[in-house]
């Protein structure tokens, strides 16, 4: 079985270092942590650059903003009522309650995401992506793209709590190659694991069950 820290390294080695997230700020990547729900990554950073030019990408800015206002800004990333809601619901929690981005992320990994869990809108990967890029604390994010790796290389099916508990169990806890990892999942997931993989050019072929399944049915039918 192939080591989980190797089958980084092979596609790290293909993609390179990532330096996930693209943002420019912790505030911008908790942003678009909820605005990416149910979205394109286009669409997500035309809210953004709405937000931008309306410079309100702050907890107390969009704490305070209105919230007709903040449903125009972030319209393009879809589902614009739902999201601005939990935008607001997310900023208006850490204004009152910490008032700083900082004092919110000053405790611990666990206590932190049982209280982001607890905000509305707000899962597992959403507050594990918080956690991970804008608090800098290493969690792994899981998502559907580190679904379906894992599942078609090593054959194995787990939701997202066991999938986390069994990669956090495999390579040290690292927020640096947590970041990058996560980001090469998702790499890989769009260049060749697509819904129709692309195997041929896949640096984790030779290692990959689903692959040699294919392959092996392919030759018992010549
Ligand atoms: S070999 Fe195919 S199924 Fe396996 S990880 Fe690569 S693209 Fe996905």
């Amino acid at each position: 079985m192939l080591e989980l820290i190797d089958f980084y390294k092979i596609l790290n080695a293909r993609f390179g270092f990532l330096n996930w997230w693209p943002a420019g700020s912790r505030e911008e990547i908790i942003v678009g942590a909820i605005l990416t729900q149910q979205a394109s990554w286009k669409n997500v950073e035309k809210a953004i650059q709405n937000l931008k030019k309306a410079n309100v990408i702050s907890v107390e800015k969009l704490a305070k903003l209105n919230l007709k206002k903040l449903e125009k800004l972030v319209r393009p990333s879809g589902f614009y009522r739902q999201k601005a809601k939990r935008l607001k619901t997310f900023m208006n929690y850490v204004y009152e309650n910490y008032q700083t981005l900082d004092n919110f992320f000053n405790k611990n990994t666990e206590e932190l995401r049982e209280e982001l869990l607890k905000l509305n809108g707000v899962g597992k990967e959403t507050a594990d992506s918080i956690i991970l890029y804008a608090a800098e604390k290493p969690i792994f994010v899981i998502d559907a793209y580190t679904r379906r790796i894992i599942e078609r290389v090593y054959g194995l099916k787990m939701d997202y709590s066991e999938l986390q508990g069994f990669i956090q169990s495999k390579i040290e806890k690292n927020t640096i190659l947590y970041k990058d990892f996560h980001a090469q999942f998702v790499e890989l997931g769009k260049e060749n694991c697509k819904t129709k993989p692309l195997c041929e050019g896949c640096p984790l072929n030779v290692f990959c069950s689903f692959y040699s399944s294919k392959n092996s049915s392919k030759n018992y039918k010549r």
